[in-house]
């Protein structure tokens, strides 16, 4: 009779290296964030503070198109005018923009993702291409704003000119030290094109019809944390609560 087929026994060499390769993927094990909230909720400020205490890369989509606009590269010429209007630039390109960011080595530690996705269709998008690295739906932080105080952050939002800063200031509730220049880096300030009076409601519409059913989705995925924020809190509470819910998934 055959002598039933046993694997080989485990040998000391062997099992410690299976324990330090399982430590190494733990520690490597990359985290990914995507940070959600109607336009002017503060998903780039808590994102940009997050980032350097995590060791998480920071991605927006809206900043890496700005950034084409401002090359006037032909994506930028395209985007522009869209961009504008505060409609939405199309799932091609900014999946296109959004994988050529995340494949940069440095970025595959992990990255928070503020701006992606927009819709339904791009968040089946990224979960395919998150997918396809084998990495698992990423924790979706909500940061909850009211409509009304949106539309008072927008209206006074102003941005940094160095993009390599890209602080943002409020002229009521976070006004800089010295007016129209940035605190951080002493750079001029200026309004953002698509925040002006005209094009808030657009993008306001546009987050309601499109982006804010998506938590309906996340939500079944029991991948949603929520953090609710006025313009009364400060953006430090909403830091916060943002890094430990990262912690929390980080140690998952
Ligand atoms: P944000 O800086 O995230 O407010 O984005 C500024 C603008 O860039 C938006 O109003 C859109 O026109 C465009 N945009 C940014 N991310 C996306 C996206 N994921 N899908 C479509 N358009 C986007």
């Amino acid at each position: 009779m055959e002598k039933e087929m046993k694997p080989p026994r485990q040998t000391m060499m062997g099992w410690l290296k299976e324990c330090l390769l399982d430590w190494y993927w733990r520690l490597r094990k990359p985290v990914f964030v995507i940070v959600m909230g109607g336009p002017g909720a503060g998903k780039g400020t808590v994102a940009s503070k997050a980032a350097p205490i995590t060791g998480l890369a920071h991605i927006s989509t809206g900043d890496l198109l700005r950034r084409e606009v401002n090359n006037r590269t032909e994506i930028g010429k395209y985007a522009e005018a869209l961009m504008k209007n505060g409609e939405f630039v199309s799932d091609e390109i900014t999946l296109y923009l959004l994988r050529k960011e995340l494949t940069k080595f440095k970025n595959r530690r992990g990255a928070i993702i503020d701006g992606y996705p927009r819709s339904e269709v791009q968040a089946q998008l990224l979960e395919q291409l998150l997918y396809d690295w084998n990495i698992d739906i990423p924790l979706v932080v909500m940061i909850e704003v009211s409509e009304e105080d949106l539309v008072e952050r927008l209206g006074g939002r102003l941005t940094c000119t160095n993009k390599e800063c890209g602080a943002t200031f409020h002229v009521k509730f976070n006004p800089p030290k010295e007016e129209g220049i940035c605190d951080v880096c002493g750079s001029e300030l200026y309004r953002r094109e698509d925040d002006n009076p005209e094009t808030i409601p657009n993008r306001l519409e546009a987050y309601k019809t499109k982006t804010a059913p998506l938590l309906r989705f996340y939500r079944l995925n029991d991948k949603l944390a929520v953090i609710q924020s006025t313009n009364e809190t400060g953006s430090e509470k909403v830091l916060e609560e943002f890094l430990a819910a990262v912690e929390k998934e980080s140690t998952n």
